[in-house]
C-alpha cells in the first residue's frame, strides 16, 4: 500500500517548529509537497538565520516519514523565504521578469516533464540533448530538477560555473551541450539552504542570467509532478512545448495525465509523449520482456491526440552510460538504444520542434 498525502501531513503535524511552538504544517513551513508512490518530497521554507536551528527539525521530519510504511524515500529541501538575492556564493540579483519572456539568443524552449519520479525523464533529456547536438543543433540543457539535479552526472560535467562580472553566469559544456544545473551551484551531498531567492528565484536566474549564447533549442529538465517549478517556468519563460515521459505502467500514466492537464491549463502545447522502459532487452541474449506493461503510453497518446514520439527500451547500457557521464547517444552511438534517441531528435527537427 502506498502512503497518502493525508498520512504524510498528519505525521508532519507531529513535528514542532522550535521558534513559534506550532507544528511545522500549521506554521506554514511545508511547501510544494508531492507524494509519488513511496517518494515524498517537499520544501521547508525557513529564515536563513535559522538554518542551524532548523536542521534537526528537518532531520526529525525525515526520520518520522521514513518510519511510515509505504515510504521509500524522503527528500526535504530547505529554502530561504527572505527575499534576498542569490544562490550560494553567486552574488547576483534575481531576475524578475513579469510575463513569459524570450531568453536572449534562444530560439525555442522545450520542457521535458513527467508526472512521477524515476521514469527516466532526466535520461531522456540528456540523450535528446546530445542527439540534437549530434544532428548539428545548438543545444542548451537547463536542469531544473531542484530535488535531485542529475544532469551534471549524466553529462559528465563538474565544477562551478563562473560569474566574472557578478551578474551573469557562464554555463558549462560537454558532449556539444551547454549545461546549467542547480547541482553545479551546490556541493555534492550538501544540505541545500538557499540564501536569498527561493528555488523559484534560482530558476529565474538560471533562465535569464545564464549566458546561454545562440541556441536553436533549450531543453528544460523539470522536476516530476506539477509543482511550483512547472508553474514558474511556464509563467516566466516562453515555453514552446512540453514532452511528457512515462513508463507504460498505470500509475505512472495517471500521474502523466495530471502533468498534461497542468500544461493545458498553462497554455503550453504538448508536443507528444515518450514511452520509456517500454520493453526490456536482455543485454546477453536479446530476449524481450514488457516489464512495465505494454502499449499504455501509445493508448494514452492516442486518446489525447498527441503523437507518441518514441518508445525507448529498458536497457542496461542506457543506465551505465548515464552513470558514466556520457549518455548512450555519445558512448555507444551505433547501438539500437542510441538510435532510438537519434530518431526522436530527427523527428523533432523534421517537425520544426527543435
Ligand atoms: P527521472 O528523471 O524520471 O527521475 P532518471 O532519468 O533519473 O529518472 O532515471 C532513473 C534511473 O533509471 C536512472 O538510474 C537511469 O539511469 C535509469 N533509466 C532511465 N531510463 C532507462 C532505460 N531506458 N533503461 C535503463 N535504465 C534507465
Amino acid at each position: 500500500m502506498s502512503v497518502t498525502r493525508d498520512e504524510i501531513l498528519v505525521t508532519l503535524r507531529g513535528v514542532t517548529d522550535p521558534i513559534g511552538g506550532q507544528d511545522i504544517v500549521t506554521a506554514g513551513l511545508v511547501r510544494a509537497l508531492t507524494v509519488d508512490g513511496g517518494t515524498v518530497r517537499f520544501v521547508m521554507e525557513i529564515d536563513p538565520a535559522r538554518a542551524k536551528t532548523m536542521e534537526p527539525v528537518r532531520a526529525q521530519a525525515e526520520a518520522r516519514l521514513r518510519a511510515l510504511s509505504g515510504v521509500q524515500s524522503v527528500s526535504i529541501v530547505m529554502t530561504a523565504h527572505a527575499a534576498a538575492s542569490a544562490p550560494p556564493d553567486l552574488k547576483m540579483k534575481p531576475a524578475t521578469p513579469q510575463g513569459p519572456e524570450k531568453i536572449a539568443g534562444v530560439d525555442r524552449i522545450l520542457a521535458i516533464a513527467s508526472g512521477k519520479g524515476g521514469v527516466g525523464k532526466s535520461t531522456v533529456a540528456a540523450n535528446l540533448a546530445t542527439a540534437l547536438a549530434a544532428e548539428g543543433r545548438r543545444v542548451g540543457l537547463l536542469d531544473a530538477d531542484v530535488y535531485g539535479p542529475s544532469q551534471p552526472r549524466m553529462l559528465g560535467v563538474s565544477g562551478r560555473p563562473a560569474s566574472p562580472d557578478g551578474k551573469t553566469i557562464l554555463p558549462l559544456r560537454n558532449h556539444g551541450v551547454t549545461l546549467m544545473s542547480l547541482g553545479l551551484m551546490t556541493q555534492e551531498n550538501e544540505a541545500v539552504v538557499w540564501r536569498g531567492p527561493m528555488l523559484m528565484g534560482a530558476l529565474q536566474q538560471m533562465l535569464f542570467q545564464v549566458q546561454w549564447g545562440a541556441l536553436d533549442v533549450l531543453i528544460v529538465d523539470l522536476p516530476p509532478g506539477t509543482g511550483d517549478v512547472q508553474m514558474t517556468l511556464t509563467q516566466k519563460a516562453n515555453v514552446d512545448g512540453a514532452i511528457i515521459v512515462s513508463t507504460p505502467q498505470d500509475i505512472a500514466l495517471l500521474d502523466a495525465r495530471k502533468g498534461i492537464d497542468m500544461f493545458n491549463k498553462m497554455g503550453t502545447p504538448i508536443i507528444g509523449m515518450i514511452e520509456n522502459m517500454a520493453v526490456h532487452v536482455c543485454s546477453r541474449c536479446g530476449h524481450e520482456e514488457h516489464i512495465f506493461g505494454q502499449g499504455g503510453v501509445r493508448a494514452e497518446a492516442e486518446k489525447l491526440g498527441a503523437p507518441l514520439l518514441a518508445e525507448i527500451p529498458l536497457h542496461f547500457d542506457i543506465r551505465t552510460a548515464s552513470d558514466g557521464g556520457a549518455p548512450i547517444v555519445v558512448s555507444k552511438s551505433a547501438s539500437p538504444q542510441a538510435q532510438a534517441f537519434r530518431n526522436l531528435a530527427r523527428k523533432l527537427i523534421e517537425t520544426g520542434q527543435a
